[in-house]
């Protein structure tokens, strides 16, 4: 069997845009900006560059990049779209190192293309999960810890007086990162960076995602005691040591939890609070994208590189 990754879209330039064309314009060229399609052609020429085209309508150039995660990058289609599979090939996550090597571009760009093809896997959807009275399983965990306290042992760690002292004062779950997760049995998971475990935080989440006959499964934390009122609740109670019977089990969110936490430990080390959330996203992705629905690792590249569109992120071009 010949390897996925030698076929023509991974390496010559003009394929990949042809597949990511074919992709995002499944009827044809389209202007980004005025949504033309009939009065466009693709400009040819020696002097041309791949996969420009020109809107006759409003007279202006453009490229299947225009309005993507792939705009204002420097980096060849065909580099990205190795990046887009390699992400969705890899159960636990890939580092920017490990891009970097493997696609021969700097740290600095694998660092910023792996946050953009995380931005296309966040998927937004809003669809209500747990349709038909399905189960949702609801868990927290931590990682991480919080920039406040890593910059107050940072200030700890300069304090003369304090070299080679732990910073024992600064441990604990309140100064990690909180993480919640729905994961429907049948469906998708969903992940939020909260700021701290309460009902006021966590209960709107709840309610936006689950649809109103969803059977929903969390532990026994007081956090989801107002639940019992609102959709079918039942929680297991890790304290007494009554772990799942027959259903009710979280068994499900926390295998989900497993695999994210060996990835952001041996791949994603120095993740930083403000980019905790596309971390989310791209575990997100690829379990709600698993093979266990059908899908393989081509068939994911394939949804993650539907994402590519309409999704802007600021970042400093100088890194490209
Ligand atoms: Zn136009």
């Amino acid at each position: 069997m010949m390897s996925i990754l030698s076929r023509p879209e991974f390496h010559n330039e003009e394929k990949a845009y042809e597949y990511v064309e074919s992709r995002l314009w499944p009827h044809g060229a389209t202007c980004p900006k005025c949504g033309e399609r009939e009065r466009v052609s693709k400009m040819g020429g020696k002097s041309t560059r791949i996969g420009v085209y020109k809107c006759y309508k409003c007279r202006k150039p453009f490229t299947v990049k225009v309005g993507t995660v792939f705009e204002g990058s420097n980096v060849k289609m065909h580099i990205w779209l190795q990046a887009v599979y390699l992400m969705c090939a890899s159960k636990k996550g890939i580092s920017s190192n490990q891009l970097h090597r493997t696609l021969g571009v700097t740290l600095k760009t694998a660092w910023f293309m792996s946050h953009r093809i995380r931005e296309a896997m966040r998927n937004g959807s809003m669809a209500p999960m747990g349709g038909g009275g399905g189960i949702v399983e609801v868990d927290e965990t931590y990682v991480g810890t919080t920039d406040k306290t890593r910059a107050r042992r940072a200030k700890h760690k300069s304090l003369k007086k304090n070299i080679g002292k732990k910073f024992r004062v600064f441990g604990g779950a309140s100064h990690k990162n909180i993480v919640l997760t729905l994961v429907d049995r049948n469906g998708d998971a969903r992940s939020f960076h909260v700021d701290k475990a309460t009902k006021a935080n966590i209960l709107p989440i709840l309610r936006a995602n689950l649809a109103a006959e969803a059977r929903v499964i969390t532990d026994e934390s007081g956090v989801y005691k107002d639940l019992d009122a609102e959709y079918m609740h039942a929680f297991v109670n890790h304290g007494r040591r009554e772990y799942g019977r027959g259903e009710i089990t979280t068994n499900t969110v926390e295998g989900f939890y497993s695999i994210f936490k060996r990835g952001m430990k041996g791949v994603y080390q120095h993740c930083s609070e403000k980019h905790l959330h596309r971390y989310l996203a791209e575990y997100d992705f690829r379990y709600s994208n698993r093979a266990a629905k059908g899908a393989n690792d081509v068939v994911r590249a394939d949804i993650a590189l539907m994402g590519v569109c309409g999704k802007r992120l600021k970042y400093d071009r100088s890194v490209v």
